[in-house]
């Protein structure tokens, strides 16, 4: 292979300075280029599925996002190195950053560096960074074109209340197919990025406390005190795999003092509310937003595994449930390859009651999610 380069031969005679321009401006338009082919998920920058647990469980090992300030500023890659979606190597590898790269951190966990690149939370490895001085033109104009531009935003609004909505259109709605104010059932209520679940609503459910011996990790665990009994069924019968809540329940208050908090500290980073909101979202759920705010969502640990990320879905803990929740109403509620539907990434420990286990069985033995049952069994 020719170590030469074409505009090394001379042929361009016009003179080298305008060539190695012409060459520079071509090799910018190569990498954000690359920037577009190595992020194959950022394609849909701001439609991209966010985990339903980024909303701070009051104490959830692995879930924890305290940032050290001092490490916020522009580095380089000095290798090729995956780009994940926790802070961790058992977390999901979302793309790959090639050597050389300029990206912005904002913060660290651990070895971790919690970065943003047009517009998607991400970590990567604090090894494989150095400091740089200024940011690249190149990564500045990627940015800005995935942030300031991006048609995503265009389907986002700021409601009356102040909060960040995403506009419904083309998506199942569940309230829109209630007609006349009829009642949706309790256990089927619907709780995505389309369909909020209403303030106080879970203040008008009794909720019921988990028994220590079935949250063995974090204790104070609550659920929908309806759907209790089947709960401790469940994990009655597959106690061999020593499968527990580790966490569940967190109130639509808590959520909002946690979620305004958030939007306050990341005020003076973006100007726009709808930036300024998405990007707080995509730490901190918005209140009403998480399915975990209605007491019907649990997340589980079992077979030793309690890191709450995709390598659950390798134990035999899980195994058992995928073959048995819906024999006590209970969903694999974001299911891989339904994460477009969802609007949320696939969750291997994120379990949903549903009650009735013919609808759970409808729905676990026919590989649908929760949204597309209810769109095809609408009222
Ligand atoms: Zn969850």
């Amino acid at each position: 292979m020719g170590k030469k380069r074409k505009y090394k031969t001379g042929k361009k005679r016009s003179g080298g300075s305008v060539a190695m321009a012409v060459v520079l401006i071509g090799s910018l338009a190569v990498l954000a280029l690359a920037v577009g082919l190595l992020w194959p998920q950022l394609g849909d920058i701001l439609g991209a599925p966010q985990p339903d647990d980024s909303s701070a469980p009051q104490s959830s090992p692995g879930t924890t996002t305290t940032t050290t300030p001092s490490v916020a500023g522009y580095y380089v890659t000095t290798d090729a190195l995956n780009m994940r979606s926790g802070p961790g190597t058992e977390y999901e590898v979302l793309g790959v950053l090639e050597a050389g790269k300029a990206v912005e951190v904002l913060g660290a966990e651990g070895g971790w560096y919690r970065i943003s690149l047009m517009g998607q939370t991400a970590y990567i490895s604090a090894e494989y960074v150095v400091p740089s001085t200024a940011a690249p033109s190149t990564t500045t104009t990627a940015t800005q074109a995935g942030t300031t531009t991006s048609p995503q935003y265009s389907d986002r609004y700021i409601d009356g209340d102040g909060m960040l909505q995403f506009d419904p259109a083309g998506r199942y709605v569940q309230a829109a197919s209630y007609p006349d104010g009829a009642e949706i059932p309790w256990a089927l209520l619907l709780v995505n990025d389309w369909n909020p679940m209403k303030e106080g609503y879970d203040e008008s459910v009794t909720m019921k406390s988990v028994e220590s011996k079935y949250a063995q990790v974090n204790s104070g665990q609550k659920v929908d005190a309806r759907m209790y009994d089947d709960l401790i069924a469940m994990l009655e019968a597959g106690k061999a795999h020593n499968i527990g809540v580790q966490s569940s329940y967190r109130a639509y208050s808590h959520q909002k003092r946690l979620y305004w908090k958030k939007v306050e500290a990341l005020k003076r980073r973006y100007s726009d509310p709808i930036v300024l909101q998405t990007k707080a979202g995509e730490e901190v759920k918005r209140p009403g937003f998480s399915e975990h705010n209605s007491g019907l969502a649990v997340d589980l640990y079992g077979s030793g595994n309690t890191l709450l990320n995709e390598s659950f879905a390798n134990t035999a803990a899980y195994a058992w449930l995928i073959e048995h929740c819906a024999d006590y109403g209970f969903i694999l509620r974001f299911p891989k390859g339904k994460e477009a539907v969802t609007g949320v990434v696939y969750e291997a420990w994120h379990f949903r009651y549903v009650g009735d286990p013919a609808v759970a069985h409808a729905i676990m033995d026919n590989g649908l999610c929760l949204e597309e049952y209810l769109e095809q069994n609408r009222k």
